[in-house]
């Protein structure tokens, strides 16, 4: 995959920044759309029994959720408000696969009465929780075990999560997910439907997908011999990779391995061939998302030149995301792209080559559509961008409106012996 391509918003960031302001997040539809396309296609190549369910966590405005559920999405959510989220933008709630690591009954139970069918659990007091909270809501839903195989991830460590040191999963070598399995098969108020487990984020390789597809079709073996039930649902998770500074697997490639090892291992343990599930985020939103930033002040220090942006790193994360110019010109300049914060890590990439820049330039930060607005903050009491999605025609729609001050403090109480 090219790691230069122009952003899709080069050539309009101008107009945008003068239509609606800056900073500003640009969603592009179409890609969206083709994103969910490519991917589809991709598993139809390689395991056509499969479902793509959207990693919510990932960019859960409701324009960009409504754009994916139209395209064919189903939806996964880790946290209750994810859940809302996806139910908001018009998912099917059958469709809403619930995952998490610590939720409460009630939220469970709220989950269940708005017509989720199958939950993750990644623990034992978690299959606890769900079992009170059918038995209270007289439902029977299906229970995805969160497995662990332990492994070595080529990935950054926050975001390795099938690893030992891990917070994550049912370690398997051990015996403790198959021990929650069991009691899962045993437990009248769940269905005991499939395993699951999300190797990491960000997995720059094929491989791991299929030594994990391996761990898990064995578990799914030992669920079977120790228990009868043979599981329907093979959940992988998400991970797959985006081309930020450079190449990575394309995906194709990655399910051509991961189909293989999973038809090769179920073979060898005499399994019928799981139904597939996938969770991606990154790789469904991260390319269809770009923030548009103005320079502010270009100073040279002893150091480096630096581009001061309106925008700080607190809106986009920590990925060597590409960085243009809206103008054109020979990059013929290098900067280092900062953002107006007061700490001195506020810096969004070092030694861009970019046109010689001057206050009112802007600048495209581009891939951010994938945990940028999601995890955004309000360092500086700094209001958070407005978001325009793109249609298919390319024109703008605004799917959240840029934060004021006043939203900042909107939930601030003043005690009544200090207000006037
Ligand atoms: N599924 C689960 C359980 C996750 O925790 C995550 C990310 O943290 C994802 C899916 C999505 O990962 P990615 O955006 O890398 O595809």
């Amino acid at each position: 995959m090219a790691t230069n391509r122009r952003p899709f918003v080069a050539d309009r960031a101008n107009d945008l920044v003068e239509q609606f302001g800056s900073p500003l997040y640009v969603f592009d539809e179409a890609r969206l759309r083709e994103n969910y396309r490519s991917l589809r296609a991709a598993l139809d190549d390689h395991y056509p029994d499969s479902r793509i369910h959207y990693a919510v966590k990932a960019n859960y405005n409701l324009g960009v959720l409504s754009v994916l559920r139209d395209a064919g999405a189903a939806a996964e959510a880790f946290a209750s408000c994810e859940r809302t989220a996806a139910l908001d933008a018009g998912f099917d709630p059958a469709d809403v696969l619930l995952t998490g690591q610590n939720r409460t009954r009630e939220s469970v139970e709220a989950a269940l009465n708005a017509g989720v069918d199958r939950l993750l659990v990644d623990n034992e007091t978690e299959l606890e929780t769900v079992r009170a909270a059918a038995a209270a809501t007289d439902t029977r839903p299906g229970v995805l075990v969160r497995g662990n195989p332990a492994m070595e991830l080529p990935t950054h460590p926050d975001i390795a999560t099938a690893t030992r040191e891990s917070k994550f999963g049912l370690d398997i070598e051990s015996g403790r997910a198959l021990t929650v399995a069991r009691r899962a098969a045993a437990a009248e108020a769940v269905r005991l439907d499939g395993v699951q487990l999300h190797v990491g984020s960000q997995i720059t390789a094929a491989e791991p997908y299929a030594v994990a597809a391996r761990a898990m079709v064995e578990f799914a073996a030992a669920i079977r011999d120790e228990t009868g039930v043979e599981i329907d649902v093979l959940d992988m998770g998400g991970g797959f990779p985006v081309a930020y500074d450079d190449a990575v697997p394309a995906t194709g490639d990655v399910l051509e391995t991961l189909g293989d090892a999973i038809r090769g291992a179920c073979d060898a343990h005499d399994l019928p061939e799981p139904r597939l599930l996938v969770e991606p985020g990154r790789r469904l939103v991260a390319e269809a998302g770009a923030l548009l930033a103005t320079v502010g002040v270009v100073k040279d220090t002893p150091h480096a030149d630096f581009a001061i942006l309106d925008a700080g790193s607190n809106l986009v994360g920590h990925w060597p995301y590409p960085i243009h110019a809206a103008r054109g010109g020979p990059a013929n300049r290098r900067y280092h792209v900062a953002g107006p914060l007061c700490y001195s890590g506020d810096v969004l990439a070092e030694d861009v080559e970019l046109p010689e820049l001057s206050r009112g330039d802007v600048v495209v930060v581009d891939r951010v559509g994938a945990y940028a607005l999601s995890g955004a903050s309000n360092t500086n009491a700094t209001p958070r961008p407005a978001a325009v999605l793109l249609d298919g025609y390319g024109d703008p729609h605004v799917v959240r409106e840029r934060e004021t001050c006043a939203d900042l403090t909107r939930h601030d109480v003043v005690p009544g012996h200090l207000s006037e």
